[in-house]
């Protein structure tokens, strides 16, 4: 741990190592206070969920981006000062470990009128949890489903390929703004082709458009399959669309 303090000096001595021409806090030198009492709380393991399939961090409670600058806050935050005023903490990583990542803590603030900086090291462990996207692409999962289908004997094969690339296309860019939209399926039958979606909001934008592009008829329905955990009841929304 390292300690610096400004310059005012104060004719005193410490009653703990005798020490002179020093600067005081509370009876005692800065040096004798700090090694004494707990300035910092560092808990001694810090932890945070990372997806091991898409690398995404979970803090307070939400998924978000592996950036080291996310993960230098959360350091950041787990850091409790103790009697130190004005205090500015700054997490910066130095290297990654075999679990994690090491970081660096500076510490700055005062304590009384002495200006005082500490460092300290600390570790970010990394545990494996998988999110709930990832969890739901592995699964069966879907919101809504669009079933494409020949209008008649004249839609070719061809026709059937671009409207589905067509929906592809849309809804990558729909899932750039949302991740449950990361989460598509298809399915190639004799009737034509199934595309399951994870955000009914991509899958109705998408059928939307397709009603100009390519004049699709289209209908929609609603089953009921199942409730999620606050009771509330889950549907899955089916487009049939003829093109
Ligand atoms: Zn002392
Ligand atoms: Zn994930």
């Amino acid at each position: 741990m390292l300690i610096n303090t400004g310059d005012n000096v104060v004719d005193r001595f410490c009653p703990k190592c005798g020490g002179t021409n020093k600067h005081f806090f509370r009876g005692f030198c800065i040096e004798c206070y700090t090694k004494d009492h707990e300035l910092i709380v560092i808990p001694p393991k810090i932890e945070v969920n990372v997806c091991p399939s898409c690398l995404m961090f979970r803090i307070h409670g939400e998924w978000m981006p592996s950036t080291l600058e996310n993960a230098s806050k959360f350091v950041e935050e787990k850091v409790k000062p103790k009697q130190i005023d004005k205090v500015k903490i700054l997490a910066s990583p130095i290297e990654p470990t075999k679990n994690g990542a090491l970081f660096n803590v500076s510490i700055a603030g005062y304590l009384g009128t002495d200006e005082i900086h500490l460092e300290q090291e600390v570790e970010l462990i990394y545990t494996k949890r998988q999110c709930l996207i990832c969890a739901r692409k592995q699964s069966k999962y879907y919101k809504a489903l669009i079933q494409i289908r020949p209008k008649d004997s004249d839609t070719t094969s061809k026709r059937m390929q671009s409207a589905f690339y067509f929906i592809r296309n849309q809804n990558r860019e729909n899932a750039v703004k949302e991740r449950e939209a990361e989460i598509f399926k298809f399915k190639k039958d004799k009737h034509g082709i199934n595309v399951y979606f994870g955000s009914l909001r991509s899958a109705g934008s998408i059928v939307g458009q397709m009603k100009s592009k390519f004049g699709a008829e289209i209908k929609k329905s609603r089953s009921l399959f199942g409730m999620d955990r606050t009771g509330r009841k889950d549907y899955r929304t089916t487009y049939s669309v003829r093109i």
